[in-house]
């Protein structure tokens, strides 16, 4: 295998999506943030490096795949006939999905460490990086095998409610320790809008990210509300552009 520098030589930006626990949203951001980057002319390339629950390839409607070797390495799926939007699942790489939830610290770096370096990306604009909830070892394992190469930050996704509990607060402080620029905190399930008269109904409490964001000293990259077309799109692996991301977060990444 080529060294990791190899593989990622062509890949211009390199972002790392965290929130603070599951369920708020960031397999869900990462691909939304994928789908509007290509449909701006980008190649994307999507690591999905959440071993105990990789959702992005049923999102992308992308099943179970034999993952195939070159010289430089694994080859990335392609979503689309144009390889515009290429995608790596640790899913791929497990017999079963279900074994990785009971290995131990060691097994998982390791394989996180190897599976990060190892994809034979070839030219991308942009590279995104879904990684378990939490800052454990294997976030210390993605930003340790992306140390040879620039990664331009983390994109921080949080529910309104989650920012009382200090998850994300955990999350600011890892990227400081591990030199890791906040690119900003996007505000997820922020409010529901009713499809029949469109108000927006404040279902937790609203403002919590934007809040953060002025306390850390961090961007606002802005709100998402809940959206009933939005889950079930993912779900059945649809692809549906929301409005957000937006200009804002393209500037934060660019
Ligand atoms: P995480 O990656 O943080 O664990 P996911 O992206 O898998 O979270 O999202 C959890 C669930 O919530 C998924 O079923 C997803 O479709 C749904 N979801 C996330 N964001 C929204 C939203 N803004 N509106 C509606 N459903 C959402």
């Amino acid at each position: 295998f080529s060294t990791e520098k190899g593989n990622l030589a062509q890949v211009r930006h390199v972002v790392l999506v965290l929130s603070g626990k599951g369920g708020v949203g960031k397999s869900t951001l990462t691909t939304e943030l994928a789908l509007a980057l290509r449909q701006a002319g980008k190649k994307v390339g999507i690591l999905d490096v959440d071993l105990c629950g990789p959702s992005i390839p049923r999102m992308l409607s992308v099943g179970r795949q034999e993952v195939h070797q070159c010289d430089a390495g694994w080859v990335p799926v392609y979503t689309d006939a144009h390889k515009s939007l290429a995608l790596m699942s640790i899913g791929f790489l497990l017999e079963n999905p279900d074994d990785a939830v009971i290995w131990r610290g060691p097994k998982k770096t390791a394989l996180i460490g190897q599976f990060v370096s190892d994809v034979a990306w070839g030219e991308l604009d942009y590279l995104l990086v879904d990684t378990p909830p939490g800052t454990s070892d294997e976030h210390l394992a993605v930003v340790e095998s992306l140390r040879k190469h620039r990664v331009d930050g983390a994109i921080l996704v949080t529910t309104p409610q989650a920012v009382s509990t200090g998850d994300v607060r955990r999350e600011i402080a890892f990227c400081k320790k591990t030199g890791l620029r906040v690119l900003g905190i996007v505000e997820n399930m922020s409010g529901f809008v009713c499809p029949h008269c469109s108000e927006c109904t404040n279902i937790f409490s609203k403002g919590g990210g934007e809040e953060l964001a002025k306390l850390t000293d961090s961007p606002f990259l802005g709100c998402v509300p809940l959206d009933p077309q939005l889950s079930s799109s993912l779900e059945e692996g649809r692809d549906f552009l929301q409005a957000f991301p937006d200009s804002a977060t393209f500037g934060a990444i660019n």
